[in-house]
């Protein structure tokens, strides 16, 4: 049963397997251990208390999946367009866009958790230590790990994985956008805008992104790839800028504080019912010092370093981390356990992620260029490849001359620590 509790002064738990951090990777690997034969006694530490519709995931699909039969919308078709140019439109006929809201994937998981008899998942756990001890100082020590939280629960674990952000890590480029999710009138659903008004500035590269979510409904989100960190009161005036300069006629306004979404169906053009922020690694600059426990998410490299996009990559890492802890456990009951790996990356996608960060960063000026340059000269097909790790050796080719050749081989000339 899901757990909710800020009473466990003295609580004692021992475990076989912990997850810290109850998020997008936390949560799929409970539920990817959840659709395993072999159970494992797994216990999920999540810091808030509820959860709400904090973000959206979208992501690239051929297949179903449990995921794709979730998401509430997909397309087929979406566009790129440089700042006063026309649209560049691709459609595909394998790929669909998938729009999956966050609170329908935690509510599925819980739903999920609550009937198993296994796993289990505390909210309302802020951890505030995490202590490993190797077998090689306590060589009958069958509980290496201890957890404790600020409610005062202290979970003796067999193995750890953490999956919470650190918020220290580094990298090439930030992702930064704010996100507004407004009432518009008679709007054409058929195409997703992915990156719309291209174009740079002091900050760096900027675009909208604008997602039709019904014939009433978008999300604007106005983003920029920048060398450092944009906070979010910027980034939300520059997103009602952008708004009103895309949509002159339209008046925003602010739903009232607790009128959820349904309820508010007929309201009028221009109403704000949801914000989102959210400021994104792109390209890990990796720290010197390993972590000692098993590590996902975030700070782990889930992000794709070129796109930002993690939802997809997450899903992987996490029914291939289940089937290997599931695996570990059966061999080595009575042992510790060996550590869990996972390659988001081939070196060679690092290594080119990393080429490309750095010189869309020292040439910011060039990004719509890049970009459009990508959508013009490819299938949309290969760039949704690309952009969900999915790219074949033909692919790589045809992305390398797709791109002005001088800016990269500068670029590569340079150097500048990446990967
Ligand atoms: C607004 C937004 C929109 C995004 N949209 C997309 C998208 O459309 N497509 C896509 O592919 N990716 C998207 N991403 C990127 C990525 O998929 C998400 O950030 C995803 O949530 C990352 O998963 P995670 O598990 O690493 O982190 P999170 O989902 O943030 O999970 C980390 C969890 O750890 C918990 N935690 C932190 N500290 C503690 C502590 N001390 N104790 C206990 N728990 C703790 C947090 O409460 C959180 O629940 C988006 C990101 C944001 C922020």
């Amino acid at each position: 049963m899901t757990q909710k509790s800020t009473h466990h002064a003295n609580k004692y738990l021992e475990k076989e397997c912990v997850i810290l951090g109850g998020g997008c990777s936390g949560l799929g690997l409970a539920y990817a251990l959840s659709q395993q034969q072999q159970p494992i006694d797994c216990l999920v530490l999540e810091a808030r208390a509820n959860y709400t519709h904090d973000k959206t995931w979208c992501f690239w699909e051929k297949n179903a999946t449990p995921w794709t039969e979730l998401a509430t919308c997909h397309w087929s078709q979406w566009s790129y367009q440089e700042k006063n140019q026309a649209p560049i439109i691709h459609t595909s006929t394998q790929w669909r866009y998938y729009y999956l809201p966050s609170i329908i994937y935690y509510e599925k998981i819980q739903q999920v958790l609550k009937n198993h008899s296994h796993i289990k998942l505390m909210l309302g756990q802020e951890i505030t230590s995490v202590h490993g001890e190797t077998k090689h100082k306590i060589p009958n020590n069958d509980y290496p790990w201890l957890i404790k939280t600020q409610s005062g629960l202290t979970v003796k674990a067999r193995r750890v994985i953490d999956t919470r952000p650190n918020h220290h890590t580094k990298s090439i480029l930030y992702q930064c956008f704010f996100g507004i999710e407004i009432n518009i009138k008679h709007l054409s659903t058929k195409t997703v805008a992915l990156m719309h008004d291209m174009c740079s500035d002091h900050h760096g590269f900027r675009f909208n992104y604008i997602l039709p979510i019904s014939p009433e409904r978008i999300l604007f989100e106005h983003t920029r790839f920048c060398s450092y960190p944009i906070d979010s009161p910027l980034l939300k005036r520059e997103c009602i800028q952008a708004f009103k300069h895309k949509f002159p006629k339209i008046q925003l306004k602010y739903a009232p504080r607790h009128q959820t979404i349904e309820q508010d169906s007929l309201s009028t053009s221009g109403t704000v019912h949801r914000e989102e922020y959210g400021c994104l690694p792109m390209g890990l600059i990796q720290n010197d010092t390993p972590s000692a426990s098993d590590m996902g998410g975030i700070s782990a490299g889930a992000l794709r370093a070129a796109s930002g996009y993690g939802f997809r990559r997450i899903q992987k890492w996490a029914s291939q981390t289940a089937r290997q802890i599931t695996q570990e456990n059966q061999k080595m009951l009575n042992s510790q356990p060996r550590r869990i790996t996972h390659q988001y990356d081939p070196l060679w996608q690092k290594k080119m992620d990393a080429l490309f960060l750095t010189t869309l960063k020292n040439n910011a000026e060039k990004g719509p260029q890049f970009f459009s340059q990508l959508a013009n000269k490819l299938s949309s097909d290969t760039l949704v490849r690309f952009l969900s790790d999915q790219s074949n050796w033909q692919d790589l080719i045809k992305i390398i001359w797709s791109l002005p050749s001088w800016p990269f081989i500068k670029q590569s000339l340079r150097r500048e620590k990446t990967v």
